[in-house]
């Protein structure tokens, strides 16, 4: 052990039971933003882009070999090909990303360690399962265990750290499909709820149509979890921007994260609908980006970070927002969606 582990561990131990009081003593939550790198204040984020990937493998489960994930790819050219793109992000203000990639998808949060350190971006990952795409990137115990079970998986990488990396969750990332919720993805919703409760992680739920939405939010309220802990993920698929209030007045977030140059206009449309019921509290924006293509000679086609910071940003200031606006859907709503209450001693 050298002396960076050393120092690793010190910073560590006190959140070694992140969210359980420890025995004995008393304890105070602190809002925490966990990042790949450890925790920081929420005041310390700033400017993010909130659901973004580094690297995607959309191979289904059953057309892969026992191999694990990491193995699919070369960590050090994804690491070359990706770092240019967050690099070059920081001129534009931003300090932090969401990495959305779920386990079985290509989550890797050694290497989004590496970039962050590289980048000087805050990086997020997540804990959780992806249950959209219909379930080809669910493991085959997922539809076996009960989601306590299942919870638990998740838990564990909060208190433990993921795959043995010490590195934690930032959010609970789930995904289900756009119709009335399946019988697995009704249990992915219950297991994020009750991961959520024990926890305090926010759960971000690949969702799409307001029918799934809604439903998630029932299985949320028989859990006793408020609408604020979820994330309506992909809510520009639903194209009725009145179920987008009815959700924001509910509490829960809404994400409008598809911003991109054929969708600009109808994100700005969106942003204005929420701003003029006096909802922009509730509305967080991305762009879905990115990623290595998994399986494609040098990653792929890429799509920049930037687009949101040179030209989303300014269709919003042209269609009326304000500057104080553009901090709450920047800087204030994401510090406030991924925020957790840590208990140190
Ligand atoms: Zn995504």
């Amino acid at each position: 052990m050298n002396r960076r582990d050393v120092l690793r561990i010190g910073l560590a131990a006190p959140i070694a039971a992140a969210g359980f009081a420890q025995r004995g003593r008393a304890t105070t939550p602190r809002p925490t933003i966990m990042t790949v790198a450890g925790p920081i204040t929420p005041d310390a984020l700033g400017p993010m882009l909130t659901h973004e990937h580094v690297l995607v493998d959309f191979a289904p489960l059953a057309e892969r070999t026992a191999e694990p994930t990491t193995a699919r790819y070369d960590p050090d050219e994804v690491f070359d090909v990706v770092l240019p793109h967050l690099q070059a992000l920081r001129p534009h203000g931003c300090r932090a990303m969401a990495e959305f990639t779920p386990a079985y998808l290509g989550r890797d949060p050694a290497l989004l360690r590496r970039l962050s350190a590289a980048s000087g971006l805050h990086l997020l990952t997540n804990t959780g399962f992806y249950g959209a795409r219909n379930d080809q990137h669910l493991p085959p115990f997922v539809f076996t265990e009960t989601a306590d079970a299942l919870a638990a998986r998740w838990v564990r990488e909060w208190t433990d750290g993921i795959d043995g990396t010490g590195i934690r969750p930032g959010f609970i990332k789930i995904g289900v499909d756009g119709g009335p919720l399946s019988d697995v993805d009704r249990k992915l919703v219950r297991a994020a709820a009750r991961t959520h409760r024990r926890t305090g992680l926010t759960i971000a739920a690949h969702t799409g149509p307001a029918v799934p939405a809604f439903e998630q939010l029932e299985v949320l309220a028989e859990e006793g979890i408020s609408a604020s802990a979820w994330i309506w993920t992909h809510a520009q698929n639903e194209h009725d921007p009145a179920h987008h209030v009815a959700a924001a007045r509910r509490g829960a977030w809404v994400a409008f994260d598809g911003v991109a140059p054929a969708s600009l206009e109808r994100h700005v449309a969106l942003v204005r609908t929420m701003k003029d019921h006096d909802l922009l509290d509730r509305v967080l924006l991305s762009q879905d980006a990115g990623w290595y293509h998994v399986g494609e000679p040098g990653g792929g086609d890429i799509r920049p970070f930037t687009f949101f910071f040179t030209d989303f940003l300014p269709a919003l200031r042209a269609a009326g927002l304000t500057e104080a606006d553009l901090t709450q859907l920047t800087v204030t709503n994401p510090a406030r969606a991924f925020t957790v209450q840590v208990r140190t001693r």
